[in-house]
């Protein structure tokens, strides 16, 4: 038992630690690995900054080490542990860094299969790091489930899936994925990040590990980067344990305490950042400014069944190709007032990019043509504002920016 969920706790109301057998989600967003203190009673775990700790003889003590282990990530920890399902949770100093130490769980010569239109970082770990490693990798379309039979070789130890993915949004089917991996001992890896435990929990359809950048939603307000990885396999959590303090990609105490805090409200924002959603994708596919629009709420998403089978909500993130070209899309990009031009997503406020010529800007333009990342695709993370407002921003700078189009035309 972790020392996060001791029970010995002199100020502890619960008699058995938080546990998601026992209640729902945002009973565990606020309680799981949150317990008061047990020296103080304070009812917010304090903030630990110390690096080391005092034993009481030689190697009797509760935490030993900062990178090792300290309170605050063990009660992160806990917390995300218990959202997902999971029986191990692990922080990292980014989602990158998560990616890097679950992949290094291979031995040389192993083989990853990865959804073709994976991160962009993810990819470039496995292609330019994980190669010179030893680990190869092939990308495959994964909406085609029979892509990943043919793709499984003698050698082939983990299936690496992202759903949905990023930006165009296309879903992985996991119960499937896991079904036909597991039949050739491949564990499968899910990178949870754009949906949140509170919409998706891929342990209970049969992934190995599932990993987040903390940095988006779990965080959810754009000041902590982070990541994290969760299971229920007790081998794989003593080699990620491992790997944790082995490789020291460790998130300070500091941002453990920030994206617990985040956590506590999980489950109000993603349930508001889903309504947002719904409503603005709504909204763009009745605009005649507006060529197409990809939400896995919508009816016309090609794997909507999917989406309602899989998850318990459609998220935050929308997609949409503006009438026009990519200068287009520039013009509503700078004429948002609400809608911030920026990367990353899942903070309280609202962002849109340009995946072509921002996020997804490193591939090649035959892979971004393949993916169907064409330059007026434009990439929204809806914020929790009214959304009363986030719609007319998006009519006013939808209206200016096409209305240009014509003018360019005419000229
Ligand atoms: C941002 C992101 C990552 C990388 O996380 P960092 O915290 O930026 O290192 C990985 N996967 C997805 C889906 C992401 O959006």
């Amino acid at each position: 038992m972790s020392p996060a969920n001791a029970s010995h706790n002199r100020f502890g109301a619960h008699a058995a630690p938080i546990t998601s057998a026992t209640y729902g989600f945002g009973t565990l967003a606020i309680h799981a690995g949150s317990e008061p203190d047990a020296a103080t009673g304070a009812v917010i775990p304090p903030l630990s900054l110390s690096t080391t700790f005092k034993q009481r003889a030689v190697g009797d003590f509760v935490y030993e080490y900062s990178r090792s282990d300290n309170p605050n990530r063990s009660n992160l920890e806990a917390a995300v542990a218990a959202l997902e399902h999971g029986t191990h949770g692990f922080a990292f100093s980014s989602g990158s860094a998560t990616t890097a130490t679950v992949l290094n769980t291979l031995q040389q010569g192993s083989h990853v299969i990865s959804v073709n239109d994976v991160y962009g970082g993810t990819h470039r770990y496995l292609n330019k790091v994980a190669q010179s490693l030893g680990v190869t990798t092939t990308f495959v379309d994964l909406a085609q489930i029979d892509n990943l039979r043919d793709a499984i070789r003698e050698n082939s130890r983990l299936v690496w899936i992202e759903t949905p993915t990023n930006p165009t949004l296309r879903l992985v089917d996991i119960a499937a994925v896991a079904e036909i991996a597991h039949e050739a001992g491949l564990f499968v890896v899910v990178d949870n990040t754009f949906l949140s435990p509170y919409f998706q929990t891929p342990l209970d359809l049969g992934a190995d590990i599932v990993v987040h950048s903390a940095t988006k939603y779990i965080n959810g307000h754009s000041d902590v980067v982070m990541g994290v990885a969760v299971t229920n396999n007790d081998a794989l959590a003593s080699k990620l344990r491992f790997l944790q303090n082995a490789i020291g990609a460790v998130p300070s105490p500091f941002d453990c305490y920030q994206a617990q805090r985040g956590i506590k409200t999980l489950h109000l924002r993603m349930r508001q950042h889903a309504l947002n959603a719904q409503r603005v994708a709504e909204y763009l596919e009745a605009s005649s400014f507006v060529e197409s629009v990809i939400y896995p709420g919508l009816k016309s998403h090609p794997q909507h069944e999917l989406a309602c089978r899989q998850m318990r909500g459609f998220g935050g993130m929308v997609s949409f190709r503006i009438l026009g070209d990519t200068h287009t899309a520039d013009r509503f990009l700078q004429r948002t007032r609400l809608f911030t031009l920026a990367e990353s997503l899942g903070g309280v406020e609202s962002l849109a990019e340009l995946p072509a010529r921002m996020t997804h800007a490193g591939l090649a333009p035959e892979e971004r043509n393949e993916l169907g990342i064409t330059g007026n695709l434009i990439r929204l993370s809806v914020g929790v504002e009214d959304i009363e407002d986030l719609i007319a921003d998006i009519a006013q700078a939808l209206d200016s920016a096409v209305r240009d189009n014509s003018d360019e035309i005419a000229i």
